[in-house]
């Protein structure tokens, strides 16, 4: 049966996005010849100000798919893990963990922006303002049902791949572990300079981090729903007290905040992340706590092992289950294991019971004296699980 796209792309996010490039994108392995469209709701820029911390491995993906220049990232050189109020820290550095850089940060607006730029240069059919509502099987084919400015539209596709966070119909619904937690971010400056060190500091919140961000620092602080949304709308002196009483000294006092902004976080993950004709890849398939930063790194991942997987077979044996079945053993392993840690990493840091602490302070001092075990977590962190 007749399709009007070969592989429809529900959410033209960072995820879906850089799918439409391995796709379509002359980088990476070259133009694969489907037919691709993608579907993404925003009509204007994204204004969104998170931080995200990139991989060494997903630098080199995005190198990849030409969409690494123009993202002026900053170096992550080295990174210092501690918990407030207790002992025990680790730290890991670049050189250690043979790669020039352990990661990079750039903000979300520049990512989003640095991909769809890159799509609208090659053959993709690149759609905004377009909000899917409805998926459907129709005949040998996947039926996406469309508004866009109000008016109602279908789009056929051999295969559906949905990376817009998982809220469209007709798709199980996902798992969902909420925190209670909520994820507070700004831009601070300091007044002793960052010299490219990341810092996560486990308090009895929940984590903080502090990346470094040009000449400023990027802030993801996990805190009570209430105490976030307290926070946000703090005056800058009762911000900064509350900062500098939580992270401490190391960068000497808090001067500027700027773009404050709250998340509330949960674990949300689909149990089956493919169907016939349809796969969720990113977001979408699993949505993790910031705490490690994994979230984007996992489905980058996601995007370019999918598009792989479906350049090895002919247009017609699309919409055979048989790939989409490989694609989603292939990832399992990476998957659940970054889940698994990630989730873990919350449970085990986001309280103050005094017998976790100790543990906690005796694991990180035994990580931040066993060079292996240290550059082992690190590879972990920068290439996933095949790292
Ligand atoms: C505070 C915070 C800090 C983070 N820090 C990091 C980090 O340091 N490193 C890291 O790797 N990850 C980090 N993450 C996670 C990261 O933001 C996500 O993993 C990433 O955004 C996932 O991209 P995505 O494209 O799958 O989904 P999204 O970014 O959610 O994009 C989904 C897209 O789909 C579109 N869409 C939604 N519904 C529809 C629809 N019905 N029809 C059409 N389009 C639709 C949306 O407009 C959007 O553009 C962080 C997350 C948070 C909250």
């Amino acid at each position: 049966m007749n399709a009007d796209t070969d592989i429809a792309i529900v959410g033209g996010g960072p995820v879906g996005a850089a799918l439409a490039l391995a796709l379509c994108g002359n980088g990476g392995s070259g133009n694969s010849g489907l037919r691709v469209t993608v579907l993404e709701a925003r009509a204007e820029r994204a204004s969104d100000p998170r931080p995200i911390a990139l991989s060494h491995g997903s630098r080199l993906l995005l190198e990849r798919l030409g969409a690494w220049r123009g993202l002026n990232p900053t170096v992550i050189s080295n990174i210092h893990v501690s918990q407030r109020g207790a002992f025990g820290r680790v730290v890991m550095n670049a050189a250690d963990a043979g790669v020039p850089a352990l990661g990079y940060v750039v903000d979300y607006n520049h990512i989003f922006l640095a991909l769809a730029d890159a799509i609208r240069s090659n053959e993709c059919d690149y759609r905004e303002g377009v909000r899917a509502t409805a998926l459907h099987h129709d005949g040998g084919v996947r039926r996406v049902d469309y508004t866009r400015d109000g008016a109602a539209a279908t789009l056929t596709a051999r295969v559906v791949v949905v990376a817009d966070g998982g809220d469209i119909e007709g798709l199980a619904p996902p798992k969902i572990t909420d925190y209670a937690q909520h994820a507070l971010t700004a831009r601070v400056s300091t007044t002793l300079p960052h010299k490219n060190v990341a810092y996560e500091r486990f308090t009895k919140d929940g984590p903080l981090a502090l990346l470094p961000f040009g000449d400023e620092m990027a802030l993801v602080w996990t805190l009570t729903p209430a105490r976030a949304e307290a926070l946000k709308d703090a005056d800058l002196k009762t911000f900064c007290a509350a900062l500098r009483e939580a992270f401490g000294g190391r960068l000497g006092d808090f001067k500027t905040v700027a773009q404050r902004a709250c998340y509330p976080l949960s674990l949300r993950y689909a149990p089956q992340t493919s169907m016939p004709g349809v796969v969720t890849i990113g977001n979408a398939a699993q949505t993790l706590h910031p705490v490690a930063g994994q979230g984007f790194n996992l489905g980058l991942r996601d995007a370019w092992e999918l598009a792989q997987a479906l350049r090895t077979i002919r247009v017609q044996a699309l919409s055979d289950n048989g790939i989409l079945r490989q694609y989603r053993a292939s990832r399992r392993i990476d998957r659940g294991a970054t889940l698994a840690a990630t989730h873990g990493l919350v449970r085990l840091f986001s309280n103050d019971f005094f017998p976790l602490n100790a543990m906690r302070g005796a694991g990180m001092t035994l990580l931040g004296c066993v060079a292996p075990a240290r550059n082992f977590l690190a590879r972990r962190m920068i290439f996933g699980v095949r790292g």
